[in-house]
């Protein structure tokens, strides 16, 4: 096991690795701006490091800066969160070279995940079931267009090197698909120097299921069932439950082993989530994040596994803590996504928080780097806190979550607390009934 390691990252997601560190005797270190000299995440650590000026391209993503902070502090290994450097297979190729372990995956594997025709192509080559479409690239418009009437309209225009939702455009009919191919092709090629794109057959109504994977580095591999992401805000989530209200125990097995068996396959080393867009019954490939997600403590609730202990301890060498065998599911978790943000537009509200309360009792979890009196600065994400609910079955987990909604006290800047106030009483939400366009409808309305 290692002696030290270093955190690459800020707020809710280094104290959580902080927090797992220390119960397995493990020395932290963090790293961060002159922006977060009084974060949380720094007070927790065992020792921690500046490494830069506030914006985030000079210190939590500076390769350098973050290098040498492990080299002054002795750190033998490096998690990198999510966000920032967590997926940037250049910075896990520099550690290589540099003899720091990465807690993570390989550079290669993240290579791979992060092209997503090279995504996509392995893992149709693996038996994972992917969105109808183009073979590889689409070159001209003259293959788009064949390419477009092969599979039938709407069509959506994909970038390569596309995130974030960017480098993406629909086309409903074939008179959108000249527009909608060159918009995507220059999108790609100005953010990210990329203009390589594909083409997929657009789903109406589809919902938003991950299947969370797990793998030693030497064949082993594990699921833990799948997440239900649907409700999104602009491809952001903003709620996510485990295990997905619309699928069945046959479902979840059939599919979760066929994650299992592709990430196996390639030797896959540590959490990864497999995401796919679900619609009749059907899971359609889209992408794979080679990280832990923002949303993992859903899973840890259902599995009552720790996900980043299980992190460091593959990355250290040791064999997995469990096996398939090992893995049911107790009941069912919801995490909802409190950001500084300020509603109807959910434009950011940084500043100074004069009162936090974090709601507490049986099944509730608040990972947040939050305090009274803290300054929410204006660089970063918005995410300041995730509340996470456990109850015995759904209805229990939606109780527990109006209940420690109603406790939560964040005063001083505006959140979507109350957001989720409204969801939890919506007759849709407590159905479990939506697709991944719901919020958006459902804002519109509300907030108008
Ligand atoms: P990014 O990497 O930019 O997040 P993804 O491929 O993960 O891109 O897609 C982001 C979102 O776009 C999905 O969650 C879904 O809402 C929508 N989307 C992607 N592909 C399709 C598709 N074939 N049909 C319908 N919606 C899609």
């Amino acid at each position: 096991m290692f002696e030290k390691i270093l955190i690459a990252n800020r707020g809710e997601i280094a104290l959580r690795v902080v927090r797992a560190a220390r119960e397995m005797g493990v020395a932290t270190v963090a790293v961060h701006s002159t922006a977060d000299a009084d974060a949380m995440h720094v007070r927790m650590a065992d020792e921690s490091i500046c490494i830069g000026p506030a914006p985030g391209t000079q210190s939590y993503l500076s390769i350098p800066a973050i290098i040498s902070a492990c080299e002054i502090t002795g750190a033998e290994a490096i998690h990198p969160g999510y966000g920032f450097l967590s997926e940037n297979a250049a910075f896990v190729q520099v550690l290589e070279d540099h003899n720091i372990t990465f807690i993570g995956p390989t550079a290669e594997h993240i290579r791979i995940m992060g092209d997503k025709i090279t995504a996509k192509d392995t893992m149709k080559a693996l038996g994972v079931p992917c969105v109808p479409g183009s073979d590889g690239g689409v070159p001209t418009f003259e293959d788009a267009q064949r390419v477009a009437a092969e599979i039938g309209y709407p069509v959506i225009i994909k970038a390569t090197a596309g995130g974030g939702g960017r480098g993406m455009k629909l086309a409903r009919t074939a008179d959108e698909l000249e527009n909608a191919f060159r918009t995507a092709r220059s999108e790609g090629k100005a953010a990210f120097g990329n203009d390589e794109v594909y083409i997929e057959k657009y789903l109406g109504t589809p919902r938003h299921i991950e299947v969370q994977v797990f793998g030693d580095g030497r064949g082993g591999a594990v699921h833990l069932g799948e997440r239900d992401c649907s409700l999104q805000r602009r491809h952001q989530k903003v709620f996510e439950e485990a295990p997905g209200p619309s699928i069945t125990p046959e479902q979840r097995a059939e599919i979760g082993r066929t994650c299992a068996e592709a990430v196996a396959k390639i030797n896959y080393a540590g959490a990864g989530t497999i995401e796919f867009l679900y619609e009749n019954g059907e899971f359609y490939f889209i992408e794979m994040n080679t990280r832990l997600q923002v949303e993992h403590p859903v899973t840890e609730a259902i599995f009552g596994v720790d996900l980043v202990r299980e992190q460091i301890r593959v990355a250290s060498g040791l064999p997995m803590s469990f096996g398939q065998d090992d893995l049911h599911i107790n009941g069912h978790a919801i995490e909802v996504r409190i950001n500084a943000e300020k509603l109807p537009n959910f434009s950011p509200s940084p500043g100074q928080i004069t009162q936090y309360h974090a709601p507490g009792g049986l099944g509730v979890r608040m990972d947040s780097a939050l305090y009274d009196g803290y300054r929410i600065p204006p660089y970063y994400d918005s995410l300041i806190g995730k509340l996470i609910v456990h109850g015995r079955d759904r209805q229990e987990a939606l109780a527990r979550l109006r209940r420690s909604l109603g406790e939560l006290i964040v005063d001083g800047v505006e959140t979507t607390i109350p957001l989720f106030r409204d969801l939890v009483e919506d007759p849709d939400v407590q159905a479990g009934d939506y697709t991944i366009h719901w919020l958006e409808h459902w804002l519109e309305r509300t907030y108008g």
